[in-house]
């Protein structure tokens, strides 16, 4: 996708980062009515958007901490989302079986209780105490494991939460520039000249820093600042492995070191399990460890009554949390919650930390600094490709699987499962694609849905298509892989060759 003549503007906000919260402050500022500018230094949502575990939770252990604000705060969020964004994420369901030597039950069932009233629930279910040997997800688990709360949080897919959130930014207006970086910006005064790396440059009255782990980086480096808080940078990874159980429950387990680690129903086939903690020096540094996938494998094995083995891992990835470093705290202390930075003397603002859950109140509080006296709006409007008629009081979960049943039928001709597949992707945009027909096979894609990608969705390479616009990369095979970028006119060995898969973290500009 190509913007038609995006620098013969002052722009109101350039946003340097297409990650979650760039993405999110794009949307949020362009239907406010700024001109906006996103530049990314990479594929948009390259970096950690697309390398969270993908849950929308309040997180129940946060408790622990008594992070009760950021809980309740995101705990709201998590309905917001599911229900303006139903074409990628859904309700999702955890058991967490308990244990001797683990939390205690009552502290766990205080801990729920808290959790499911925290903040209003109209589309999650409540917590309930379940019998492992009458459960069907008991199966999944070792026989020792007889009792469990089953509870809810939600589920999105993150990769595709940005490109839905920068469609809906371009659709009012923004400009959207992937794979260029912004090596320097210099006020004069008056405005931001910001260089990119292909020499051009971009005026805009403010900016918005939204580097992710590259924030303080950016703000020292690019905009010159010294106010920004120190990161402290945490990588956490996941594994992909075959699929663990046929339920569609997810699991958390405690483990002995007091951590917990998902197991989550990944992409039909497979599992994603996640995640570690491990402090690094640099964002670039990032890439899951042998240490770190037995961790995960044997973390998984204590509860598992089928354990994994290390041939049942089909893909790893790592990415990094960027935590507001706070003294004298562990890890698992460090506050998840985010801070806005307004630089000294200059318009510009630096986000640091923050949620793929509150990237959306996130945005609103970035608008009270960057647009006062302009409204929010977003909280009920629903994002492309989940703009579907409610009918009679439904929510936007209920919309959308009543949509998506009468897609299905409608579409006859197409094996259901591939009509599923492209609605829970694109969401409404799957309807005109099939309708004009998908065309050529391509790798188990097709023509129409890869130049889709290309066209309204910023995707310019197999990776961006394989592993962010959809997860068919572990689907496919390497011939398919091979296909896809052959289509795109890349040289094939390195694809053919990557057997187990690891996704490095993307750095910019790489
Ligand atoms: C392992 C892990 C698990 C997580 N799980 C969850 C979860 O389950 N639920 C949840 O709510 N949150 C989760 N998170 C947190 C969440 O993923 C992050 O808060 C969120 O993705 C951060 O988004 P961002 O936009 O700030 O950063 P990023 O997505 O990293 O985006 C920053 C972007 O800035 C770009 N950039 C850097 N320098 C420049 C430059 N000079 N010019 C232009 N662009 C530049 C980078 O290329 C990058 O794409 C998790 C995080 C990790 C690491």
């Amino acid at each position: 996708m190509t913007d038609p003549a995006p620098f013969d503007r002052l722009f109101d906000v350039a946003i340097i980062g297409g990650g979650i919260n760039g993405a999110r402050i794009a949307r949020d500022a362009a239907g406010r009515g700024l001109s906006v500018a996103v530049i990314e230094a990479g594929d948009i949502g390259g970096a950690t958007s697309s390398a969270s575990t993908k849950l929308i939770h309040g997180g129940l252990r946060y408790l622990e901490f008594y992070a009760f604000g950021l809980v309740r705060k995101a705990l709201a969020e998590r309905e917001v989302l599911l229900d303006i964004a139903p074409h990628i994420s859904w309700p999702q369901s955890f058991i967490l079986p308990l244990s001797k030597g683990d939390r205690p039950e009552w502290m766990l069932r205080l801990g729920l209780l808290l959790y499911d009233n925290l903040a209003r629930r109209k589309i999650v279910p409540g917590s309930k105490r379940i019998d492992l040997r009458q459960d069907r997800a008991g199966r999944a688990l070792a026989p020792r494991f007889t009792r469990a709360f089953r509870y809810w949080d939600g589920w999105v897919d993150d990769a595709r939460l940005v490109v839905a959130n920068l469609q809906d930014a371009a659709a009012k207006g923004a400009a959207i520039l992937p794979r260029t970086r912004v090596e320097q910006a210099m006020h004069d005064g008056a405005q931001w000249t910001l260089t990119l790396s292909d020499g051009r440059s971009l005026a805009a009255r403010q900016i918005v820093n939204a580097a992710g782990p590259w924030a303080e980086t950016v703000a020292r480096t690019v905009l010159g600042r010294n106010d920004s808080p120190a990161l402290r940078l945490v990588q956490g990874s996941h594994i992909v492995t075959r699929r663990v159980h046929l339920g569609r429950d997810s699991f958390m387990l405690q483990q002995p070191d007091g951590r917990i680690i998902f197991v989550i129903p990944y992409e039909r086939d497979f599992s994603l399990i996640g995640t570690t903690e491990r402090d690094i020096a640099a964002p670039e540094a990032a890439a899951i460890t042998e240490d770190e996938t037995n961790y995960l494998l044997e973390a998984a094995n204590r509860y598992l009554s089928h354990p994994l083995t290390r041939d049942d891992v089909v893909h790893r990835f790592a990415g990094v949390r960027p935590l507001i470093l706070e003294c004298g705290k562990g890890d698992r202390e460090t506050r998840r919650d985010f801070r806005l930075v307004e630089h000294a003397g200059v318009p510009a603002l630096t986000v640091v930390g923050g949620k793929i859950t509150t990237y959306r109140v996130l945005a609103e509080d970035v608008m009270k600094i960057i647009a006062p006296g302009t409204k929010p709006w977003t909280a009920k409007a629903p994002l492309p490709g989940s703009d579907i008629e409610r009918l009679g009081g439904e929510t936007g979960q209920q919309a959308f699987a009543r949509w998506v049943d009468n897609l299905v039928a409608a579409q006859e001709n197409y094996d259901p499962k591939l009509v599923k597949r492209l609605a829970i992707t694109l969401g409404t945009a799957a309807e005109p694609l099939l309708n004009n027909g998908l065309g050529r096979n391509i790798g188990g894609l097709f023509e129409a849905e890869l130049q889709h990608y290309v066209d309204h969705e910023w995707a310019a390479s197999a990776d961006d298509v394989l592993w962010r616009r959809t997860k068919m990369g572990l689907h496919i095979g390497s011939v398919g892989r091979a296909e896809v970028a052959q289509w795109f006119g890349e040289a094939t060995e390195a694809v053919v060759d990557d057997v187990p898969l690891t996704h490095r973290f993307a750095t910019p500009g790489s």
